[in-house]
């Protein structure tokens, strides 16, 4: 389980995202003004951060920048969302101190791959296990120790 914060300012793909990263386990934190990315990655301390290159206001790349100099973020792993691959943006992208790059339309397993690639190894996704009869009774979608409900949206 990580917490994964989405910069983004399309609802549809912030909704995409999210799913994605729940279903993968993982607590997702959604911010579609990008003026408002440090202050709520200052507060929620993500384990990954996943932006949009398209943003209005602070693009991306500021964005990245902006995470890269602040002292608690530096080595926050940042994975980069674009729809806009023009030659050279992967190489700015990186150099900016993004770790990973994915072109939009993402592909869902491409982006989980990435994401799990991004996260350490204590924070990665469980594994999926599949009909595995001597599998003890508890239900699979029990909540864990520490886990009190009352998060949903
Ligand atoms: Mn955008």
């Amino acid at each position: 389980m990580a917490k994964i914060l989405i910069v983004e300012d399309n609802a549809l793909n912030i909704k995409l995202f999210c799913d994605l990263l729940a279903a993968h386990g993982h607590q997702p934190e959604a911010v579609t003004d990008s003026r408002n990315a440090l202050d709520v990655a200052r507060q929620f301390s993500p384990d990954l951060v996943i932006t949009d290159i398209q943003l209005p206001h602070v693009s991306g790349l500021e964005l990245i920048r902006l995470l890269r100099s602040d002292k608690q973020l530096a080595k926050v792993p940042i994975m980069a969302v674009t729809a806009y691959a023009a030659r050279g943006d992967e190489e700015r992208i990186r150099e900016a101190g993004a770790q990973a790059y994915v072109s939009k339309p993402i592909s869902v397993v491409k982006f989980a791959q990435t994401v799990d690639e991004l996260l350490p190894a204590k924070d990665k996704a469980e594994p999926v296990i599949d009909d595995f009869e001597g599998w003890s009774n508890e239900a699979d979608d029990s909540p864990g120790p520490g886990e009190a409900g009352g998060e949903e949206d």
